[in-house]
């Protein structure tokens, strides 16, 4: 019982409707083109092509994954991020779009020593040593490294298995000579191993998530992402809490600390590095869809 891949396609949208899947047109496809190792430009010519059994078979192997609620990331094993691809598996969280809007935010202070337009510092930085902290695959800090010339890049987990995806993206984008691992919680290993190891920049995406929250996540997310990249603790700020906790004493002269927050996070982030007293400048700035989504703050002078 030969199909055609017009046929195979239509079988697979179909299941995958019935088992709820939100973009159920465009998951058949990326998993056909994950099979054949063909764009999605090339599966347009093959729609007439017959497809020997056990192709078929395959497919549906690869469709009944999906309509069990895998994600389609960690069934083809990569996510598109910054234009770059990378490697995912269930050890890391799938980088998300609203991350970019944090990337390009550090790209331009990296670049130009500016954030959204305005002048940042007070005197230009050239090269930067950048952290990313809670890296996961390393979407963050392996984008900086491959998008921008004057970066090393230091990223660090808790989690070996993250850090060994990580490892392995930064082979695959060229970048490793760029790049540093480190496998610790938060910023511990920099503060007794590396006692002198200083940044320009501290960037993350830590777990922000409430605990209570995380039953009422996307079955998806819940039942496949790593809970250990998601859950923030009961109030979802345990991890800025640690990082805020000793940023400061890692941080070089006018070093800046840049986080992702969830949107209703900014006024509880903002306040735990106010707290410190050590930082100035603390802004918050909105993703494309206009939620706050990223706040930055600058290591203050001594007075
Ligand atoms: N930094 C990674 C990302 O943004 C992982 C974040 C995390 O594990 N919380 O995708």
């Amino acid at each position: 019982m030969s199909l055609s891949v017009k046929e195979i396609l239509n079988i697979g949208r179909r299941q995958l409707e019935e088992s709820h899947i939100a973009d159920a047109a465009i998951d058949c496809k990326i998993l056909y083109c994950f099979l054949m190792n063909v764009s999605s430009a090339q599966l347009i010519l093959e729609y007439q092509r017959i497809l020997p059994d056990s192709l078929c078979d395959e497919y549906f192997k690869l469709l009944d994954k999906r309509s069990a609620g895998v994600p389609v990331q960690y069934i083809i094993g990569t996510q598109e991020f910054m234009g770059l691809t990378f490697k995912v598996n269930e050890s890391v969280l799938i980088p998300r779009q609203d991350t970019e809007t944090l990337v390009e935010d550090a790209i331009s202070i990296i670049r130009e020593n500016k954030l959204r337009g305005e002048d940042l510092l007070p005197k230009k930085k050239k090269e930067f040593d950048v952290l990313d902290l809670c890296c996961g695959s390393g979407a963050i800090g392996l984008s900086l490294a491959s998008l921008c010339d004057n970066v090393k890049v230091t990223c660090s987990d808790i989690s070996q298995e993250a850090l060994s995806v990580a490892r392995e993206n930064a082979e695959k984008l060229g970048v490793a000579k760029k790049v540093g691992f480190e496998c610790g919680n938060l910023l511990v290993p920099f503060k007794g191993k590396f006692k002198n190891k200083k940044f320009d920049l501290i960037i993350s995406n830590p777990p922000y998530i409430k605990t209570s929250v995380i039953p009422t996540l996307q079955k998806e997310v819940r039942d496949h992402e790593p809970m250990m990249a998601l859950d923030g603790g009961l109030g979802g700020l345990d991890f800025y809490r640690g990082i805020v906790a000793d940023a400061a004493g890692c941080l070089k002269k006018s070093g800046i600390l840049m986080f992702e927050i969830g949107h209703d996070q900014k006024d509880a982030v903002s306040a735990l590095i106010e707290e410190t007293e050590q930082f100035e400048k603390i802004t918050c700035h909105k993703d494309l869809a206009g939620r706050d989504r990223i706040v930055v703050a600058t290591l203050a002078g001594k007075k």
